[in-house]
């Protein structure tokens, strides 16, 4: 039996992977279909401490990994397909085949920021497509980008862009935002924002093959094409968390994130949740890492006080 099994390979589970392989633990760590998580899918990080020079996303994870293997973690490319968690000790089931039997589990699975699902917008994921402003904002001074979507996530992206960028296009497929008012008039007295409503995206344009040049959008309305031509696309329409393992086992919010009950505890004893996955808010790399240090600090106490 295992001490604690790690579902999640982002910053929050890596992180959480160290602190609970330093304590002798021997975790077990289920990487998941995207080892690394989200910060695979960006290029250059310039905000996590202690990387004056900035670190590429992939590179980061390595060096997270590799920490976390020096002291015992064992990390495996392999996803939780099925969990118990109503019996002591635990059961994660892998890759629909074994089951791995656990005093402890913590939950790190992240969350998906959503993308309009365009094959050309796939292709240019990190080359001019991106789904975090305060991560790839800086990249795109002095240019023009167009955010997508209406609530306060697009409203947030699109106001931190103004920052960089020259112009900043909000594109909305209906003609009223979603986002709360405070947003909306923080967004509609930026002058640098400008809003296309009823507008839909059909193709993210390149010329060279590798950079974004242009949008191919449609008006809802009168199903009139046109092209804008610009250097970025944010995604702003939500993100999703990866939960669905979860559902009925542990409490989730409306919105389907792991509520957590006592610090990093969640609403089973001896499930600690951490990183996006419990966090709409910050998403942020270092704030995963850091509550994934929680998590696995509370996990250890778990395991003193409770023996299975
Ligand atoms: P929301 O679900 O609130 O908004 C998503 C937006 O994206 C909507 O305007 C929606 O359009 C649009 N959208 C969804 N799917 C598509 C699609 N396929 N194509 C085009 N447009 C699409 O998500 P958010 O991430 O904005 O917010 C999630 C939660 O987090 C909310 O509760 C929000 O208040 C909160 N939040 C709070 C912040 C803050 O307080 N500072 C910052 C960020 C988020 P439509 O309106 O037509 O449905």
């Amino acid at each position: 039996m295992r001490n604690v099994v790690i579902i999640g390979s982002g910053p929050a589970g890596l992180t959480a992977a160290i602190y609970t392989a330093r304590a002798g633990l021997e975790p077990l760590v289920l990487e998941g279909v995207q080892p690394g998580g989200q910060l695979t899918q960006t290029t250059e990080i310039e905000n996590f401490p202690g990387f004056p020079e900035g670190i590429q996303g992939p590179e980061l994870m390595d060096k997270l990994r590799e920490q976390a293997q020096r002291f015992g973690a064992e990390c495996v490319f392999s996803m939780a397909s099925k969990v118990e968690l109503g019996d002591r000790p635990f059961r994660v089931q892998i890759d629909e085949a074994e089951w791995v039997e656990t005093a402890s589990v913590i939950v790190a699975t992240g969350a998906s920021a959503q993308y309009l699902g365009l094959p050309s917008e796939q292709r240019l994921i990190g080359h001019g497509v991106s789904a975090c402003a305060t991560c790839d904002g800086f990249f795109f001074k002095g240019k023009d980008v167009a955010v997508i979507g209406g609530g306060d996530t697009a409203m947030e992206e699109a106001i931190f862009l103004t920052r960089f960028a020259s112009t900043v296009t909000v594109l909305h497929r209906r003609d009223r935002l979603r986002a709360s008012k405070t947003m909306q008039e923080r967004a509609f007295a930026n002058p640098k924002i400008a809003f296309r409503w009823n507008t839909q995206v059909l193709e993210v344009l390149t010329e060279t093959g590798h950079d974004v040049a242009g949008l191919r959008l449609k008006d809802a309305l009168s199903g009139e094409e046109s092209t804008l031509p610009l250097q970025g696309l944010f995604l702003g329409i939500g993100h999703k968390p990866n939960t669905e393992v979860f559902k009925g086992l542990l409490e989730l919010d409306d919105n389907g994130y792991v509520v957590t009950k006592r610090h990093t505890q969640t609403s089973v004893a001896g499930v600690f949740a951490c990183g996006d996955v419990v966090d709409s808010r910050y998403r942020q790399a270092i704030t995963a890492a850091g509550t994934g240090c929680s998590a696995a600090i509370d996990c250890e106490r778990y395991l003193e006080e409770h023996s299975v």
